[in-house]
């Protein structure tokens, strides 16, 4: 699933490719991606003509401001977004670039939103769990609050103390609430495996029984870690790839994610792995002991 730092990557990318073009048609491919309105003409006829003003990243939501509308999109498990041209053969949309032509995982595409250079934003995504939403500008700032929405790790209201705040008495363990979106947004499966490695905490580890300096060193490793995967462009071993199709290039720089069986990158100790709430978790069997 895209994570902050691949859904960063696609935002900043997004700025320089399409603010400031104008929308001139929307290609439902699987009409069931929409579920806000679910009335493909009232949507289309919001954003139709709209000239893209802005994008913004919110969690792991990609909102386009398009006019006095915002376009959310959430790429769930396995959706990503491509910038290019398609042409229609047959019953396929068939992409004029070659490095998204030549790899498979580019080539499920559900939703195509036409600009007036020609070129186009399509959602991509073998799962079909993607979904888009349609928002005023006015309401969008209530979106936080209606979707009950945790502060972003790059938010200036990020700070240490409302993390600790937030942590401190949860009867859950750290990984479980490195997961909440209703605490800190963007994080997924990935990047909170590589945080709880970076500040040698045990992923199990109940969140009100950590010390004021694990949390500490929590708080540090979320900001260090995700700001490297947005320095790498991303992770590179799933279905996600960035919007001209490529992969990120994290794998290289990541700790313990996928690495089970594999030597700790800090001590030469075996990574394991183990359960939690139904989430596969990766650590040090040394370096994050649970005590
Ligand atoms: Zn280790």
């Amino acid at each position: 699933m895209p994570e902050l730092p691949e859904v960063e990557t696609q935002v900043r990318d997004l700025k320089k490719e399409i603010k400031g073009l104008t929308i001139k048609d929307i290609i439902p491919i699987y009409k069931k991606v929409l579920k806000k309105p679910k009335n493909f003409k009232l949507f289309k006829n919001s954003i139709l003509n709209k000239k893209v003003l802005d994008i913004e990243r919110l969690g792991k939501n990609i909102l386009i401001h398009a006019g006095d509308k915002v376009i959310l999109i959430h790429q769930k498990i396995a959706g990503h977004i491509l910038y290019s041209k398609w042409i229609k053969k047959g019953n396929n949309y068939i992409s004029e670039d070659k490095i998204i032509k030549k790899d498979p995982k580019n080539r499920f595409l559900i939703y195509l939103f036409v600009f007036n250079n020609g070129k186009m934003l399509g959602l991509c995504d073998p799962r079909k769990f993607s979904k888009i939403e349609l928002w005023s500008r006015k309401d969008i700032k209530k979106i936080k609050e209606i979707k009950k929405l945790g502060e972003d790790p790059f938010s200036k209201n990020f700070t240490f103390n409302y993390f600790y705040g937030k942590i401190k008495n949860k009867n859950k363990s750290i990984k479980s609430v490195l997961l909440d979106q209703s605490i800190v947004l963007g994080i997924g499966n990935i990047y909170s495996d590589e945080i709880l490695w970076q500040a040698k905490v045990h992923p199990t580890k109940k969140a009100k029984e950590l010390s004021l300096n694990e949390i500490k060193e929590i708080f540090k490793a979320i900001k260090q870690v995700l700001r490297e995967g947005i320095k790498k462009r991303g992770e590179s071993f799933s279905d996600w790839r960035d919007i001209f199709g490529k992969k990120g290039n994290y794998d290289k720089y990541k700790k313990v994610f996928k690495r089970e069986g594999l030597s700790c990158k800090r001590c030469k100790s075996a990574i394991l792995k183990t359960k939690i709430s139904g989430r596969t978790s990766r650590f040090c069997s040394n370096c994050q002991k649970y005590d």
